[in-house]
């Protein structure tokens, strides 16, 4: 969506990006610093970091997570990657030979771990004995995981790649269904407590366009391919939605999310549940928490699959005597 001879916004050199969204053409120095400085204002605007602080960035090996971290180190912030294994065929071994790549250029630690190892059984397992859409039970057991990650790193806050277009695709599934307690935790920054790290989102203000653009001007190891699994998500169909009626009425996007925070008092009050899991002690409003009510669905069906294949193969045995 760029035109030759098309002139920087900010220098009058020539551009290599538009964003209709912002009335902006961009070359790529002048891109770095629009990018930075939205990223900045996210920071500074909902106070999600202390300046230099340390923090975790989740890494995928995506666009987003990867453009993250870079900002983040050139912001002055101690930020480290966490990547989960999630071991979902050749698309998972893609995404981590990214982020280890992504680590080797920055020279900033990657804390790397399986989560079949962390939680005894894999994503496939889980999705496949609680008969829940599999995105969803991948994404309580990466929350899950990364949370406890975080702590016992002792990281005080652990950063993602949600951007502009996450925030508002969420956004718009919540109001059209009337999540309502979603609604009143959807905020960039999620507070620590008890056994629960601070959760920020810096790329809030960015959309995936902007993103995408900043990762090719770098030329970011990003993993190509997608989950195998993607499929079944609903998220996209709610941000094809946002993207329709961005392309109709720039801007529309950044407006709406901008202005459903302006509409809150504030950050919504830290997540405070009356017990703890009696499983693992993580914080949690009911007896054994989401993630390891998950993971023992899947130990229950292993254990089902083996005592059928042991009775079949006496059955077998039985017969051929
Ligand atoms: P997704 O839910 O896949 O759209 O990812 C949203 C964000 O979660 C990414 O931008 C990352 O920050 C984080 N994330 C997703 N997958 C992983 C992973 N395997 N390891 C670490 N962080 C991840
Ligand atoms: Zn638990």
């Amino acid at each position: 969506m760029t035109d030759p001879g098309m002139k920087c916004s900010r220098c009058k050199e020539p551009a290599r990006h538009r964003f209709r969204q912002h009335n902006a053409r961009f070359c790529d120095p002048c891109l770095e610093i629009f990018f930075l400085r939205q990223v900045e204002k996210a920071i500074e605007k909902y106070a999600m970091l202390t300046p230099g602080q340390r923090v975790l960035v989740a890494v995928s090996g995506g666009k987003d997570s990867l453009a993250l971290w870079q900002a983040l180190i050139k912001l002055g912030y101690q930020a480290e990657g966490l990547h989960l294994k999630l071991e979902l065929g050749d698309f998972s071994g893609v995404s981590l030979d990214s982020s280890r790549e992504m680590a080797r250029r920055l020279g900033s630690p990657l804390h790397v771990f399986a989560l079949s190892d962390l939680a005894g059984c894999t994503v496939e397992e889980a999705a496949r004995a609680n008969r829940r859409q599999f995105c969803s039970v991948c994404g309580t057991l990466k929350r899950y995981y990364l949370n406890r990650l975080a702590l016992e790193l002792g990281a005080p806050a652990v950063a993602t790649g949600h951007h502009l277009d996450d925030e508002t695709g969420r956004l718009l599934g919540n109001l059209i269904h009337g999540h309502a307690h979603h609604l009143e935790r959807q905020w960039p920054v999620l507070a620590e407590g008890p056994g629960l790290a601070r959760k920020v989102k810096p790329l809030c203000r960015l959309g995936a366009d902007e993103i995408r653009a900043y990762a090719k001007a770098h030329d970011l190891p990003v993993a190509q391919g997608s989950c195998r699994h993607s499929k079944g998500a609903t998220l996209p169909y709610y941000q094809e939605a946002m993207r329709l009626l961005e392309q109709k009425m720039p801007g529309t996007k950044l407006d709406f999310y901008l202005g459903f925070l302006r509409a809150k008092a504030g950050p919504p009050a830290a997540d405070a549940p009356d017990g703890v899991c009696v499983v693992c002690g993580a914080p949690t409003h009911v007896e054994v928490c989401g993630a390891c009510r998950l993971v023992r669905r899947a130990f229950e069906r292993r254990q089902r699959l083996a005592e059928e294949a042991a009775a079949a193969a006496a059955a077998g045995d039985e017969a051929q005597a």
